[in-house]
């Protein structure tokens, strides 16, 4: 029997509407910006949205056409907020370029890309003229501040962005087409390999920001004031962009200015009420807060992911400072929601303690985003918390393959896309990431996950930060050893920490041994490169072994 077609508007949902209807419903609600010189500048949904159609005539005017990608080089701000809206308003690609790689990958990416016209920051003038000479397809490069501000340069075709948008229209009509056209382009960083870009659909990024918005995510509303911490150029800055537009929440874009103190008060001044960001920030903003004896002012939740949130700093933000904390995880190739740790109605009845352990967690499944554990046959796994596997996940906002069909085919037979990451799911929903599958330290035939022992590690007072890698061993094939950054001050020995295992994690789990370092290697974004660590220690030969 054919299947009945419903009387219902098959209106499409295309990106342009998010900020069409800020700007109606919510005009007034601010928009603020810590300047890279350090000055706070401050708009509307209703001013911005009249720049973004004069930047959408703009574009029309230089030759920008229907798919063609544009790339930013630039930190959080309302010009890049325009820049969002504007190119993929007209049916542009708006590709975000991670200004922390190195030059051969954006070299890379940017030719991989082809990107047409790049929108940069005047702070990356000097790293676009090093790639300028390898560049193919760029036809323009539009420096995103005013005329008296552009800087001095060896690049042609340079225009200055005021002036480039100040001649056009504010009103703009803003095409209909397929929402599944693509919106946007994010590269992986690539850690092993060549990056690989992630092509997302206006359809995607619409569902993906009514996820966001929803009080079991990370709950982006009206009332909110929300300071966008996470990068524009990672991963769309979680999708938050496109979403408080959807509810009119004001926007706080911290500039380039990442730091406990710029942070905290940008916290303080604008009344934040809920951010986003890596542990490493909230780090950093702890630190600050430890040393100055200041407080959170009326933030009232977080989101902390990227990289498990140490449990100590779960706690502390929330007992500490009365700050509720979203453990969640996701990626680039999952727009990137794909858990989020708010705590189902039974689980707030646990005791405290329980509690906790469930917010160490990364999150529980939400609607959107399908997931399994499977094992190296692809068999899957049960779902009693405790069996662990290659984390599957399926769905409306989830990657089906990489720009250009880099990496071949990615889904298997059935849809599911492989996370590359190894963790428990329980029947109620929970998910805990054990590690990245290329990260596991096999010993004895038995995996070892290192994100506990670093939770563990992170418990001590004297740890800033730590990483436990897999080192040869040639009975056990590999064994933990705990790579600590001490606290500033702190005179933390080997033995005293792993002491402080004991009773904490299993026997067999306990490092072998302790190395101490100045700091870590980390990403481009923020996490602890492990790859480069593990070359570090190649020939580390464990005490035992000595
Ligand atoms: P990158 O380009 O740095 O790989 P992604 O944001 O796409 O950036 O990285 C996604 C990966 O980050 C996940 O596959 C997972 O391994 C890790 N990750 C993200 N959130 C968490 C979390 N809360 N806990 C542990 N790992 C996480």
């Amino acid at each position: 029997m054919p299947l009945l077609k419903s009387l219902i508007q098959a209106q499409p949902l295309l990106i342009s509407s998010l900020i069409q209807y800020a700007a109606q419903y919510h005009g007034e609600r601010e928009i603020v910006t810590r300047t890279i010189n350090r000055d706070i500048h401050r708009t509307t949904y209703a001013e911005v949205y009249k720049r973004t159609q004069q930047l959408a005539n703009a574009l029309e005017a230089l030759g920008a056409e229907p798919g063609d990608r544009i790339g930013t080089i630039a930190w959080n701000s309302f010009r890049h907020l325009e820049v969002y809206y504007a190119t993929s308003g007209v049916g542009c690609v708006c590709h975000t370029i991670n200004p922390r790689l190195f030059v051969e990958q954006l070299i890379y990416i940017i030719n991989h890309a082809e990107d047409k016209f790049l929108f940069v920051d005047s702070s990356f003038v000097e790293l676009v003229e090093q790639l300028s000479i390898s560049l193919e397809g760029v036809k323009g490069i539009i420096v995103m501040c005013d005329q008296e501000e552009m800087p001095e340069t060896t690049l042609d075709n340079t225009y200055c962005y005021e002036s480039l948008i100040s001649g056009h229209e504010d009103r703009y009509s803003w095409p209909i087409f397929d929402e599944n056209t693509a919106s946007s382009l994010c590269y992986t960083s690539g850690t092993t390999g060549n990056p690989k870009g992630v092509l997302y659909s206006h359809r995607s990024t619409v569902l993906h920001s009514w996820c966001a918005s929803s009080p079991d995510t990370l709950g982006i509303c009206n009332n909110d004031s929300l300071l966008v911490i996470v990068p524009m150029f990672h991963a769309n800055a979680w999708g938050t962009p496109y979403a408080a537009p959807m509810s009119g929440a004001k926007m706080v874009f911290p500039g380039p200015h990442l730091d406990g103190e710029s942070l905290l008060e940008l916290i303080e001044q604008e009344d934040i009420t809920c951010s986003a960001a890596v542990p490493t920030v909230w780090l950093g903003i702890l630190q600050y807060l430890k040393k100055t004896n200041k407080g959170l002012g009326i933030l009232e939740r977080v989101a902390i992911g990227g990289t498990a949130a140490p449990p100590i700093m779960i706690r502390t933000l929330q007992e500490e400072y009365g700050v509720r904390v979203c453990h969640a995880w996701g990626m680039t190739e999952m727009s990137p929601l794909g858990t989020t740790g708010t705590l189902k109605k039974d689980s707030l009845s646990l005791p405290k303690e329980e509690q906790y352990k469930l917010q160490e967690k990364q999150g529980r499944g939400i609607y959107g985003v399908e997931m399994k554990i499977v094992d190296d046959d692809g068999v899957e796994l049960p779902r009693d918390g405790v069996a662990f596997g290659n984390l599957m996940v399926r769905g409306p906002w989830i990657a089906s393959g990489y720009f250009k069909r880099e990496g071949g085919e990615v889904l298997d037979s059935d849809g599911w896309f492989p996370t590359g990451d190894v963790a428990t799911l329980d029947a109620e929903g929970y998910m805990q990431i054990t590690d990245r599958a290329k990260d596991v330290i096999k010993s004895g035939g038995e995996w070892i996950g290192s994100i506990e022992l670093e939770n563990v590690a992170m418990e001590h007072v004297g740890v800033a930060e730590c990483a436990v890698i897999g080192v040869s061993h040639p009975k056990w094939d590999e064994r933990p050893l705990l790579v600590v950054v001490r606290e500033a001050g702190s005179k933390v020995t080997q033995e005293e920490l792993l002491k402080f295992f004991l009773g904490r994690t299993a026997k067999w789990w306990i490092p072998d041994d302790v190395v101490f370092v100045e700091e870590l290697p980390h990403t481009p974004t923020g996490k602890v490169l492990k790859t480069k660590l593990r070359k570090d220690f190649a020939a580390y030969v464990l005490p035992s072994l000595s």
